[in-house]
C-alpha cells in the first residue's frame, strides 16, 4: 500500500491537481503531462499499489472505477472513442504506485463536472 502516494496527497488536498470528478470511492483528475488531447486518471481513494495487489474484496471497487472511466469519458465528449490503460508494474511503465486508470482520447473537452452530472 502507498499511504503517502502522490495520489493520496492529491486526494487529501495536500497537493493541488485538476480534480474533475470525485465520489466516495474515487477521484478523477486531468493528467499533469497529457499524452493525448484528453488524458484523465481515475484513482481509487483506497491506495492499492498495483492492479495485481487488488484483492477479491476490491472487485466492486474495480468495477466502479471502470464505470467512472466510462462516465468521465462521456462527460468529456469522448465516449465514442477512448482508450483505457492500466500500467501494472515498473516494467510496464508504472511510475506512481497507487492504482489508476488512464482515460485517453484524441479529441474532446476536459472540463470539471460533478457527481450530479453522471
Ligand atoms: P503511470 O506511469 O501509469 O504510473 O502514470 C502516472 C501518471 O501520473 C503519468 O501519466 C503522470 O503524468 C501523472 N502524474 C504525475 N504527477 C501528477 C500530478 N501531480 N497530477 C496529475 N497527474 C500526474
Amino acid at each position: 500500500m502507498s499511504e503517502n502516494s502522490l495520489f493520496t496527497r492529491i486526494i487529501n488536498r495536500k497537493l493541488a491537481a485538476d480534480i474533475i470528478y470525485e465520489d466516495d470511492q474515487c477521484i478523477a483528475i486531468n493528467d499533469i503531462a497529457p499524452k493525448a488531447p484528453v488524458h484523465m486518471l481515475v484513482i481509487p481513494r483506497r491506495p492499492i499499489s498495483r492492479l495485481t495487489d487488488a484483492t477479491k474484496d476490491d472487485r466492486d471497487l474495480l468495477g466502479h472505477l471502470m464505470w467512472v472511466a466510462g462516465e468521465v469519458a462521456r462527460m468529456a465528449g469522448v465516449s465514442d472513442a477512448f482508450r483505457l490503460v492500466v500500467n501494472n508494474g515498473e516494467g510496464a511503465g508504472q511510475t506512481v504506485f497507487h492504482l489508476h486508470l488512464h482515460v485517453l482520447a484524441n479529441k474532446g473537452t476536459s472540463k470539471k463536472f460533478s457527481e450530479n452530472d453522471l
